[in-house]
């Protein structure tokens, strides 16, 4: 019994430190992931007219981009809550806080583009399925 210990200890100390090798690339991922910067290009019928940072952000807060157009930012998201435009689907889309997903108002020409100035953010995307 004690030599299977022994033979079988180092089996347990690999399987233990890969465990924790997995565990601590997890949290990683994890704090990249959430240190990644956003940020938010506002355009208006093609032109630039704001860029937020949206990490500097720590409370929401509303900000006016025309006479019709309100946007809400938050930490690592932006989205419109005011908008006289017909459809309102820019409103109904709700916060984006992802570069895959730009909010456009086709009625005024609202282009709100987001950016991630991590350049890994894809791998990391993938990983997180
Ligand atoms: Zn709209």
């Amino acid at each position: 019994m004690k030599t299977y210990l022994k033979t079988h200890l180092l089996d347990f100390i690999i399987i233990g430190s890969l465990l924790f090798l997995a565990l601590i690339s997890l949290i990683i991922i994890e704090s990249v992931a959430n240190t990644k910067s956003v940020k938010a290009e506002i355009y208006l019928k093609g032109e630039l007219v704001l860029t937020i940072d949206l990490d500097k952000e720590t409370t929401e807060k509303e900000i006016a981009i025309s006479d019709n157009i309100k946007v809400m930012v938050k930490k690592g998201a932006i989205k419109v809550v005011e908008n006289n435009c017909p459809s309102g689907f820019c409103m109904a889309q709700g916060y984006s806080s992802s570069p895959a997903k730009p909010i456009i108002c086709a009625y005024h020409g609202l282009y709100i583009k987001l950016i991630s100035n991590n350049s890994s953010d894809s791998d990391i995307d993938v990983v997180a399925g």
